[in-house]
């Protein structure tokens, strides 16, 4: 057992520069992101890092089609990627760029711990390699020759790399998984992993030559660090590995890393390899999202169907966005979006479910003309059991019901009791119940819909309370 712990650490990955944001990488962002609102709201020192993966050759690429130097692209994009994450509402701590001074240092450090331990050597690599992925591929692992999950065919690539002994954890991991079932999640992906681990698991090329970007191989100026084994280490050096040993001592190991599906490999097998040679602790667990598609289609910058997330924030508010990507689709399942089930969905649970409940309750509270002494709920009191198992067990779906069949049944309370008939005295003692309860929903949506919560929770102090305009006005 873990001693208990104050803080609460979580990461999203590190998202490409030369990609936009779009919906997928905002799913994944946002889910940390309640979770960190969550453990905070706990009382906790909770930590949400995010960042962006700079040092690829594939940012040099995109600069060169852009007219522009990389270190010129890499900042433009980065800048991007942070404002939306700002536009959004993101309640980051750090935003790690692999580019960074402080970085690099870290990534400097830990190679030299690897280094000490006899894990890195000089050999000859001939292999497969896929552009997309960013990484060699096994002929197994292709589809009609081509990459599965990229569908471009792999380069052949022979010459003289430096490898980190990854074939060596191989006994250790499966240890790993083995003693800690919860590890990896969903238990799909940990399915995978081992077969991975068991079958297929070789050292791992950790350098590059002839590349004019990417950070300088330590020992051997011919060579630049192989993006992977560079931007892994940014879950340190966000939290001041190498910089500020005293934060880095706070929070690190992480108690949640949040990834995509197509990541597991490096996530859950080459990063705790990485972490044991170094001698670090190992994340508490490592869980991957599925996929998104929008009506049925695989996002992409080809496919033209991206979609801004900052534009349906525009047009619906930020927490109508949170709202639905996590009541339509379960994490850690595969997903579609479709801005009309959104609509859907906005209309359906916010303007009529809650956005109704509140608008009511408020205006009977006007014309009750009463006072109210409520009471405060510390978020531990306001939250049932239920919900908070929902959140523990990263089923935000479950944790949204719960919180709806709340409203649902305040709602139905209202209709029931037919409160429109009563007046003065008898209206206020039926309505303080119920504004109560409203509070304390206000007090468990903070972590999904933060502004909506905040709101409700401003409006419904008391003494006095005044109608409220429609919070989510019909689409
Ligand atoms: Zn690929």
């Amino acid at each position: 057992m873990r001693a208990m712990s104050n803080k609460y650490y979580i990461t999203t990955p590190i998202y490409y520069v030369n990609d936009l944001p779009h919906i997928g990488h905002t799913y994944s962002t946002v889910a940390a992101d309640i979770l960190k609102r969550y453990h905070k709201l706990l009382g906790k020192d909770s930590f949400l890092l995010v960042g962006t993966d700079e040092n690829s050759q594939k940012s040099s690429e995109a600069a060169g089609r852009a007219g522009l130097t990389t270190e010129e692209y890499v900042q433009e994009m980065s800048t991007k990627w942070e404002q939306t994450w700002q536009k959004l509402g993101i309640s980051y701590n750090n935003f790690i760029r692999t580019t960074s001074e402080e970085h690099k240092k870290g990534v400097y450090d830990f190679f030299t711990l690897v280094e000490k331990k006899g894990d890195i050597y000089k050999g000859e690599y001939i292999g497969l390699y896929c552009k997309g992925c960013e990484a060699f591929v096994t002929e197994k692992e292709l589809v009609d020759n081509l990459c599965p999950i990229h569908k471009l065919p792999p380069e052949e690539i022979k010459e003289e790399n430096y490898f980190f002994r990854l074939s060596k954890y191989k006994e250790d991991l499966l240890k790993l998984y083995q003693d800690n079932p919860e590890f990896i999640q969903p238990e799909s992906r940990r399915r995978e992993i081992i077969n991975y681990v068991q079958n297929h698991l070789e050292d791992i090329s950790i350098s590059r030559q002839g590349m004019d970007w990417g950070i300088p191989f330590p020992t051997d100026e011919k060579h630049r660090i192989y993006v992977w084994f560079d931007a892994l280490i940014n879950y340190l050096t966000g939290i001041g590995y190498g910089t500020d040993d005293k934060t880095f001592e706070e929070y690190w190991p992480a108690n949640l890393q949040i990834v995509g599906k197509d990541i597991i490999k490096f996530h859950c097998a080459l990063w705790p390899a990485m972490l044991m040679s170094a001698g670090l602790p190992l994340p508490e667990k490592i869980f991957a999202h599925g996929f998104f598609t929008i009506n049925g289609q695989k996002i992409g910058k080809s496919t033209g169907n991206s979609i801004d997330p900052v534009r349906l924030t525009e047009e619906y508010g930020f927490d109508a966005l949170r709202y639905y990507l996590f009541t339509e689709i379960k994490f850690g399942g595969d997903g579609d979006f479709s801005e009309e089930k959104l609509r859907e969905k906005y209309n359906s649970d916010l303007a009529n479910g809650l956005g109704n409940l509140t608008a009511r309750v408020a205006k009977l509270a006007e014309n009750s003309g009463g006072e109210f002494q409520l009471t405060q709920h510390t978020f531990n009191e306001a939250s049932t059991e239920e919900y908070q198992q929902c959140i523990e067990n990263l089923d935000f779906q479950g944790a949204l019901q719960v919180i709806w069949q709340i409203i649902r049944s305040l709602d139905k309370t209202i209709s029931d009791n037919e409160l429109w008939k009563f007046k003065d005295e008898e209206l206020i003692t039926q309505l303080r119940p119920l504004i109560e309860d409203i509070r304390k929903v206000s007090i468990i949506l903070e972590p999904f819909l933060p502004d909506t919560a905040k709101l409700l929770q401003s409006h419904f102090t008391g003494p006095k309370i005044n109608a409220l305009n429609p919070i989510f006005p019909r689409k």
